[in-house]
């Protein structure tokens, strides 16, 4: 990572946890490595963004329905769906420190990129043709092993009540979507919806990641939102370049810059695949996956027809046609979109009196606190009294705030700092005129506005 963007990361983490947006997990304990939990203003943010989600792909489409199926799903499925044998990653370890490292992520470091579904001997051969380059991140050493796969998939003891006496072990889910395929027939049973239609799903997945590293970028804990549109084959391609579109858009609407944004395609398809693109974003250590997109011809429903025994096609009412819906799937994390939308956010200022503040520049719809509000000084009842009953009335719409510690300045730098839009101040004036001073958290500009305009001025602005 340059000079810049180390500082940059160390400047995210830092007012992370200073300002209650993440925290490591288990600090108390010693931490638990790429476990992070969400703070006060954290899990708003990350709410926030569920809900922007929610709305482009649910609200927004009615061809999309919603579905939150659980964690735990019959160990079958993840046989069927190829993770048991094949959701791994290649791991070797430094024989000077014994720091165990992806070698993908070693042969990238030195401008060498694998394929994510290269078998053991294939990344073996180029670990073994760069060893004099790769170096160990921990000790700096060129000495690896050889490279072994990993399995990603988190194993359970819950009982596998499923009665078959040779007991497969149970797992966390290692992605969400696989709980979209095995209801495709419950959801199309239940609902009015024809293919073309698409299932949506916001939910936790777990993996073994081997290296933690790069902040929540990479959890074993994480959250991921997946949409599988179910599709004629014929159309599958059409279908999957329109939401490529719609995708690349919506990142564009959720504020984050265009040149901030990058498509990446994948050259070693799986064999099942049709095409797979990512969207990738700058983080402050380079360009990453954020989303995937990917066409995925009929595996899906074929792999759990075949494990389940139970015929998932498709009749089409119209045309008597039978037929394997394709799989189009928009993937993204949770995680990953909170830190690219704080990493576009977070601002260093010199402001006109010589002074700095760092303030994070939310696109309004997602800052987690929408509205702060505060009496000029705590020690005045009649300022606290008419500064609560603007709160008791603003937060039945926004998430508002109450602050009446420290002067107005520090106020206003705290508020910068979680990225609130707007701070309302109640002084003596407001007694007698039944106004507010209102700062932008942008402009810093400060205007006076009634009390009784508030609503009609935020409805307007925090759209
Ligand atoms: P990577 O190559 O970075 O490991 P992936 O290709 O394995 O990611 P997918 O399996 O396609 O990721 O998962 C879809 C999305 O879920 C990713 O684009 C990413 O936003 C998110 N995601 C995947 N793994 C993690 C993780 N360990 N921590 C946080 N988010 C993740």
């Amino acid at each position: 990572m340059e000079k810049d963007s180390e500082k940059l990361m160390q400047n995210l983490v830092a007012l992370s946890k200073r300002r209650g947006l993440i925290f490591p997990s288990s600090e108390i304990y010693g931490g638990f490595a790429a476990v992070y939990d969400y703070g006060s203003y954290g899990v708003e943010l990350a709410n926030n963004i569920k809900a922007a989600w929610w709305k482009a792909m649910v609200q927004k489409n009615e061809n999309i329905v919603g579905l939150d199926s659980s964690i735990f799903m019959h160990p079958k499925i993840w046989e069927a769906s190829g993770h048991v044998s094949g959701f791994s990653d290649p791991l070797a370890e430094c024989k000077e420190c014994h720091f165990r490292a992806r070698v993908d992520h070693l042969l990238e470091d030195v401008g060498v990129f694998a394929d994510e579904k290269m078998a053991e001997d294939e990344i073996n051969k180029l670990l073994v043709d760069n060893k004099d380059k790769v170096k160990c991140p921990k000790c700096g050493k060129s000495n690896f092993s050889e490279a072994r796969n990993f399995n990603l998939l988190v194993q359970s003891n819950l009982g596998n009540f499923t009665g078959d006496w040779n007991e497969e072990p149970t797992y966390l889910r290692g992605e969400t979507c696989q709980g979209i395929y095995v209801n495709f027939k419950n959801v199309l049973d239940s609902t009015r919806v024809k293919v073309p239609f698409g299932i949506a799903q916001i939910g936790k997945a777990f993996r073994n990641e081997i290296t933690a590293r790069q902040f929540i970028f990479r959890k074993r804990e994480f959250e991921q939102m997946e949409m599988q549109m179910f599709v004629h084959p014929d159309t599958a391609m059409e279908v999957y370049e329109d939401w490529r579109a719609k995708r690349w858009q919506y990142y564009l609407d959720l504020g984050l810059k265009e040149e901030n944004l990058k498509w990446h395609q994948h050259e070693n398809l799986v064999f099942y695949a049709k095409a797979a693109w990512d969207i990738e974003y700058k983080f402050p250590f380079g360009f990453k996956e954020l989303e995937g997109i990917h066409a995925r011809g009929d595996y899906d429903l074929g792999q759990h027809s075949k494990f389940s025994g139970k015929d998932l096609s498709y009749l089409d009412q119209k045309t008597n046609e039978r037929y394997l819906p394709n799989v189009v799937e928009t993937s993204v994390g949770v995680d990953r979109t909170f830190l690219a939308v704080l990493t576009e956010a977070y601002t260093e200022e010199k402001l006109e009196d010589g002074n700095e503040r760092v303030v994070l520049k939310f696109p309004k719809k997602l800052a987690p606190i929408k509205v702060a509000i505060f009496p000029l000084l705590k020690n005045k009842p009649e300022l606290v009294k008419k500064a609560r009953e603007i709160f008791e009335n603003l937060s039945d719409s926004w998430m508002c705030e109450f602050d009446d510690n420290g002067n107005i300045g520090k106020r206003y730098r705290r508020q910068d700092e979680i990225g609130t839009p707007y701070c309302l101040t109640v002084d003596f004036d407001s007694l007698e005129d039944e106004s507010v001073t209102v700062r932008d958290r942008d402009t810093m500009k400060q205007e006076r506005i009634e009390i009784k305009n508030l609503e009609g001025f935020l409805v307007e602005n925090l759209k």
